[in-house]
């Protein structure tokens, strides 16, 4: 394993980006950072600036006021820059599908590495799609 991969599969910082989101992916966000989840045992760190970032953690429907906003943060994250989709509205715009202020889910903006479905998804399931992508590091080597 590449010493690279090596360091981000033990301090992945995550920073946190709301394209227009209901709020509730945000709270469970939030959920999974607190020490009830735990999310930080796994070296996650909520960073607050794209700039000291791996990963982007992205929730809600992309709208037209927005989208340029998200390609502006994901061109300032450091590569290589994971991106994880979190809820319906980012894997797949489920409620505001065909809305005329939408752009598309994430995935048509910027590469989406992972997926976490659901409306909202549960911490675990958080969770459970940052550890799919320590594994996906873990294998790349
Ligand atoms: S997936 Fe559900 S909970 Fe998450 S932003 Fe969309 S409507 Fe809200």
């Amino acid at each position: 394993m590449s010493f690279k991969n090596r360091v981000l599969t033990k301090s992945l910082f995550v920073f946190h980006a709301a394209c227009s989101p209901c709020n509730n992916c945000d709270i469970e966000i939030l959920d999974a950072l607190t020490p009830r989840f735990d999310l930080e045992r796994f070296g996650v760190q909520l960073v607050g600036s794209p700039r000291h970032a791996d990963v982007l953690l992205v929730t809600g429907a992309v709208n037209k006021k927005v989208v340029h906003r998200i390609k502006k943060l994901y061109e300032q994250v450091a590569k290589p820059c994971f991106v994880l989709a979190i809820g319906g509205c980012a894997c797949s715009e489920i409620l505001f599908k065909d809305s005329y202020n939408t752009c598309g889910p994430v995935d048509k903006i910027i590469p989406v590495d992972v997926y976490v479905p659901g409306c909202p998804p549960k911490p675990e399931a958080i969770i459970s799609g940052i550890l799919k992508l320590i594994d996906r590091l873990n294998k790349k080597g």
